[in-house]
């Protein structure tokens, strides 16, 4: 476990699923939490409850990803209550389920703005003050269904996080000399809500391991990712076998 009582971090999506298991594993380690949601208060509140509990700093900042003003605002918030963003988990996404003839335009747009544009938003308002100080950690959470296409989830879903890969190597690249490491995280089948499509249909039956992936299989890899600084511009695969890359 590194040790991060000095860091701030910032999980968007962060109030529920995979989001919540990594602010977790972030506050245990010592860091500063804020967790982003959309919505759902209830549930990001119970997760700064299970950080107070342990003595941990946490805010919950509601605003949506995929909008400029709103992750602004965001920032500006998190900064006066925390302090500037050391590590940025770009988590937050969606996938909706559409068939090839009913997607539209509009669940394009939105599918690639809420899993794609939001990470572009969120490491421009984190870049600066990274690079100041030399020291800076991005993780995107990708997908599996880069690589294997989405299934029943909109194509557009694939297409975004095989753009969210390639944004990646892109920072990564660009980043590797200034301190800060850029590496993606692709998950197969997860037991949370957006993985219960899936593990109802089957899904869970063709993992080799034999059982769906946790939050905590996510967060142990994001927790390793973040205690190194010799990793960069990698997409680490956590799916019980399920891809060989
Ligand atoms: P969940 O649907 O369980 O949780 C999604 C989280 O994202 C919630 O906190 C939600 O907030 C938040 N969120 C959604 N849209 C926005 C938005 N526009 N702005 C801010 N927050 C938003 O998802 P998972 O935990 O399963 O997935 C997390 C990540 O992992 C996603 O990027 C997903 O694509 C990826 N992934 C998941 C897999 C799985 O099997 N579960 C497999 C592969 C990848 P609120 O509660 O307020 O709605």
């Amino acid at each position: 476990m590194p040790e991060l009582k000095n860091r701030t971090a910032l999980v968007t999506g962060g109030s529920r699923g995979i989001g919540k298991a990594i602010a977790l594993a972030l506050a245990n380690a010592g860091a500063g939490v804020a967790v982003n949601y959309r919505e759902r208060a209830e549930e990001a509140a119970s997760v700064l409850e299970a950080i107070h509990r342990i003595g941990g700093r946490a805010v919950a900042i509601a605003a949506d990803v995929s909008i400029a003003g709103s992750v602004q605002h965001m920032f500006s918030t998190i900064e006066t209550q925390l302090g500037p963003i050391d590590i940025l988990i770009n988590n937050a996404g969606i996938a909706p389920v559409r068939g090839l003839d009913d997607i539209t335009e509009e669940d394009f747009d939105r599918t690639l703005a809420v899993n794609l544009k939001s990470a572009f938003l969120c490491t421009q308002a984190v870049l600066a003050g990274m690079r100041a100080r030399h020291w800076g950690r991005i993780i995107n959470i990708s997908s599996i269904g880069a690589r294997i296409g989405s299934g029943s989830i909109s194509i557009a879903y694939a297409a975004a996080k095989a753009g969210l890969e390639g944004l990646t190597r892109g920072y990564a690249l660009r980043l590797a000399s200034e301190g800060v490491t850029v590496n993606a995280v692709a998950p197969g089948l997860i037991d949370t809500e957006m993985g219960k499509p899936l593990i109802e249909a089957g899904v869970a039956a063709r993992i080799p391991v034999g059982r769906v992936g946790t939050g905590d299989d996510i967060a142990q890899v994001v927790m390793l990712l973040v205690s190194g600084d010799y990793i960069t511009g990698q997409t680490v695969a956590v799916n019980g076998g399920a891809l060989f890359s």
